[in-house]
């Protein structure tokens, strides 16, 4: 299996490792990307105009703890 790196330092990460009373987490995925705004006309029951963004290319980002941590403080 392909190691994970951080998307930031580069260094490799590990999946969360769980003991009897806590957990470590080693990295966090984030999910962003390009996207475009959705109208969704109002309706002869429902009048208002709705809008979203949808996301039309994915890109994950993979942060270590010490980088979230970093990016939080
Ligand atoms: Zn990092």
């Amino acid at each position: 299996m392909a190691n994970l790196n951080c998307s930031v330092c580069g260094r490799t990460v590990y999946p969360t490792v769980h003991f009897r009373d806590h957990y470590v987490v080693d990295y966090y995925s984030e999910v962003t990307g390009d996207t475009e705004l959705v109208v969704i006309a109002g309706s002869e029951h429902d009048r208002q105009e709705r809008s979203y963004l949808k996301l039309t290319t994915v890109r994950e980002i993979v942060r270590c703890a010490g980088c979230m941590k970093g990016a939080a403080g």
